[in-house]
């Protein structure tokens, strides 16, 4: 599949385009020292349970959202015993990136190119990484907070004002509620009504665009690795009643459709003392056509099946971070055959060697599962935090 392109974008030349170089990590979680180089076209990291081989991945994705994709605290990070982790990527002809965190004092400082940034969030998305976990099938089946937590990391990644957009939404959201659970006037709670709609509309629609434009590609993903089921995707928006068409209408229409359902749930949010709709309840869903008819694959599907939409769903985000690059962003792969098929993981194997030629960091406990690029990547061997040679 071709990255389309826009004009002013020039992609890279195959064998210059950019890849994590360098990585340096000092007192993150296991790790006490690691400094490596990694190859061009990537490295298979191999090693026992326990080995440190997630840690790892986790560290380098930590450099693209400054948040661990296991999603706990900071202060786990830092490795028992130490007070400060840091953890250094130099991404050869693009960028570097470093973040260190306090666990004493709380304070996460990035710098991008050598320069502090003042706000974390302004260095989100430096250096272009897609993490393929097998946790990730936690997103189809697990609760609706993991959905929108997706949702909210590739869009903030990918697109202009989203972050700063959703950080102003929830400091709205929660003065709103503590406004509600008092018992104040409407004119007290309205005081931070319009905030909400404003920045809560903008949220809803980048959402939506983001998942119906996708939505035909994750669909041809799932296809391919299922060997040719259907399968959609779609944005449940908890403020649309009745009429989910209308997913690419633009923020007006999302504002005005914000302002009817506020308006309609006056009643049970003073009962409730809480904001009840806006797109803090809202999610993604995942479906299957299946004989008897569309089935939601949260409730219905197979782990294998769950764990085929998760892989859809994160190469789509990976196609979006490569035109928003220009480049193939650095593929993290955390155990990612395990729990699949034969047929599955030969179909998703080919899937990667056909279109994807970014640099590769992937994980197995066993020399034998890795199976990526011919077997020829470099094996990396890794025992308590260590690399072995
Ligand atoms: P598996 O094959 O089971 O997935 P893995 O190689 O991916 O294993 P990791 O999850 O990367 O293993 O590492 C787990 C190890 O890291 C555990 O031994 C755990 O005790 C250790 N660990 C986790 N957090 C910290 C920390 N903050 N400080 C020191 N060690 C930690
Ligand atoms: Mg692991």
């Amino acid at each position: 599949m071709k990255t389309p392109e826009a004009p002013s974008v020039r992609r890279p030349e195959a064998s210059s385009a950019p890849f994590l170089r360098r990585l340096t990590l000092s007192d993150y979680r296991n790790f006490e020292r690691l400094e490596c180089e990694f190859p061009e076209e990537g490295v298979a990291i191999i090693g026992l349970n326990g080995s440190g081989k997630t840690n790892l991945l986790e560290a380098i994705h930590y450099l693209e959202v400054f948040r661990s994709f296991r999603g706990v605290r900071d202060r786990e990070l830092v490795r028992f015993g130490q007070t400060v982790f840091r953890v250094e990527g130099v991404v050869e002809g693009a960028t570097s990136v470093a973040a260190a965190y306090d666990r004493s004092r709380r304070i996460k400082k990035v710098e991008v190119d050598a320069l502090e940034v003042d706000r974390v969030s302004a260095g989100v998305g430096s250096v272009g990484v897609v993490a393929f976990r097998l946790e990730d099938a936690e997103i189809v089946r697990g609760g609706p907070v993991l959905r929108r937590r997706f949702l909210d990391v590739a869009l903030s990644v990918g697109v202009p004002g989203y972050l700063a957009a959703l950080q102003r939404y929830r400091g709205l959201l929660a003065q709103r509620n503590e406004a509600l659970r008092r018992g104040w006037s409407s004119r007290e709670i309205d005081a931070w009504t319009g905030g909400l709609i404003e920045v809560g509309a903008f949220l809803a629609e980048r959402r939506a665009t983001w998942v119906s434009e996708g939505a035909e590609r994750y669909g041809d993903f799932y296809a391919r690795i299922s060997g040719g089921d259907a399968a959609r995707l779609r944005y449940a928006a908890s403020i649309v009643s009745g009429d989910p068409a209308g997913e690419s209408d633009g923020d007006g229409a999302w504002t005005e459709r914000f302002r009817r359902a506020l308006e309609a749930t006056r009643e049970r949010e003073r009962r409730r003392g809480m904001t009840v709709i806006g797109p803090h309840r809202d999610e993604i869903r995942f479906d299957v056509e299946a004989p008897e008819g569309v089935r939601d694959l949260r409730n219905y599907g197979s782990s294998g099946q769950q764990r085929t939409a998760a892989l859809a769903l994160r190469l789509l985000e990976a196609d979006r971070l490569r035109e928003r690059l220009g480049r193939e962003p650095v593929y993290l792969l955390d155990d990612v055959f395990a729990e699949l098929d034969e047929d599955r993981s030969g179909r998703l194997l080919r899937l990667f060697e056909a279109e994807r030629d970014g640099q590769v960091i992937l994980t197995a406990p066993k020399p034998g599962d890795v199976g990526l690029r011919g077997g020829e990547l470099a094996r990396w061997h890794l025992r308590n935090g260590r690399l072995i040679a």
